[in-house]
């Protein structure tokens, strides 16, 4: 190895693990079902993002099975030269109908479908307005347009259309767009789109939605834009195949036009092999049941405000969610780390989120109960969360 490398990995690892920033990986030895199994001990899990169950579900268990069979594990190529098959452009057909748009294009990842869609249409010409939480991926997706990135205050409509002004009268730019998430997931807010759309009506912003936590949970599953009834409105609606959906993948659905570009110019759908058949099978299954029926939806939103109510009343600041997403904000870092680990040691796995990733000082246990969990699961993790809560002298 390099000595310029050695050097670097040796000091900047120590630092971490010095700041306790280090972030140790548990393998899950099973599925990530409502109780997963890590070093041979059962937890109850509140850190999935596998909202609806339906990573382990045995009807999406079965179609990928059998796709496996007919198909065999792997696209054999990228999509523009001989991965296409007839099964993605099924799964692309059924996001359409699900989001309720002309077309649909479908990646390898959320993360991947972010670094496609906006530098296929951003260059260094234009202008991104970015909402200052906005997802790592956006950010990354944002950067690698080489448009300027105008960041503005956390959901902050004043700001938001002070700086589209600023930025369309000095016309500096060619296009100008909006990015934000449809639900932010460290707090569990809800962008505010209505007035998003209006400001980009006034100032002609290309408008830009990442739902990755809102598919499936918001908009009876259909989505952030759908909730406020805005599917007219909003030119890029970008969802992910591996949260609520259960499987992995992610999308752009919007009018034919913008999806037959993005066949052409978004660089991982030309250059990255086409997602596996079998998981192409398994999400359209899933689309599939949730337009059938808005049981695991409603299962969701029903065990979100059990735990958010059972927090709550034991006095904890469970935060300003508005969706499933059950933040239990501690504060300081240490504190909040403790926290967690206690609470593992109790049986309840949930991850700390801390500084650099929220705010100092608002250092959190983040839980995401799924429509899997049961109430007598539920309601063990909230007896832990006041047992470890007095424990510790959070709660009275
Ligand atoms: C999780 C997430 C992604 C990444 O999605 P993957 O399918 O896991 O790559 C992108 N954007 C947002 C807003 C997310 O929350």
């Amino acid at each position: 190895m390099s000595k310029a490398l050695t050097s670097f990995l040796g000091e900047n690892l120590a630092d971490l693990k010095d700041k306790g920033l280090y972030n140790i990986i548990d393998p899950v030895e099973g599925p990530n079902g409502p109780i997963i199994k890590i070093g041979g001990r059962e937890l109850i899990n509140l850190s999935s993002n596998n909202y609806l169950g339906l990573a382990t579900d045995s009807r999406l268990k079965e179609v990928g099975k059998q796709a496996i069979d007919q198909y065999g594990v792997g696209a054999g190529a990228v999509r523009t030269i001989n991965g296409t098959m007839d099964v993605h452009l099924k799964l692309e057909e059924t996001i359409a109908t699900f989001k309720g748009t002309e077309a649909a294009i479908a990646y390898q990842s959320g993360f991947n479908c972010n670094m496609a869609a906006i530098s296929a249409v951003m260059d260094k010409h234009d202008a991104i307005l970015s909402d200052e939480l906005n997802h790592a991926s956006i950010i990354d997706g944002c950067r690698l347009s080489k448009a300027k990135i105008i960041r503005f205050n956390h959901s902050d409509m004043e700001d938001l259309r002070k700086k589209a002004k600023e930025a369309k009268e000095s016309g500096l730019y060619n296009k100008l767009m909006v990015i934000t998430d449809g639900v932010f997931s460290m707090d569990g807010d809800i962008a505010k789109l209505p007035e998003i759309v209006e400001i980009a009506e006034e100032f002609d912003l290309i408008t830009y939605v990442d739902d990755a936590h809102g598919s499936g949970v918001l908009g009876k599953g259909a989505g952030t834009v759908k909730h406020f009834g805005l599917s007219d409105k909003v030119d890029f609606q970008i969802g992910t195949l591996s949260k609520a959906i259960g499987v992995v993948g992610g999308y752009v659905a919007g009018k034919s036009d913008l999806i037959d570009w993005l066949k052409v110019r978004s660089r991982p759908f030309l250059f990255s092999t086409a997602l596996t058949p079998a998981d192409v099978v398994a999400c359209t299954r899933a689309i599939e049941l949730l337009m059938e029926s808005t049981e695991l939806h409603d299962r969701l939103w029903e065990n979100g405000n059990y735990l958010k109510a059972g927090l709550k009343a034991l006095g904890f600041d469970i935060g300003v969610s508005e969706t499933p997403i059950t933040p239990c904000i501690i504060g300081d870092e240490k504190l909040t780390q403790t926290f967690s680990q206690r609470l593992n040691e109790e049986g309840v796995y949930a991850k700390s989120i801390v500084f650099p990733t929220v705010p100092k000082g608002t250092g959190r246990v983040r839980n995401m109960p799924t429509a899997a969990h049961t109430k007598d699961m539920l309601d063990q993790a909230i007896s832990i969360y006041e047992k470890v809560g007095k424990e510790l002298g959070i709660l009275a």
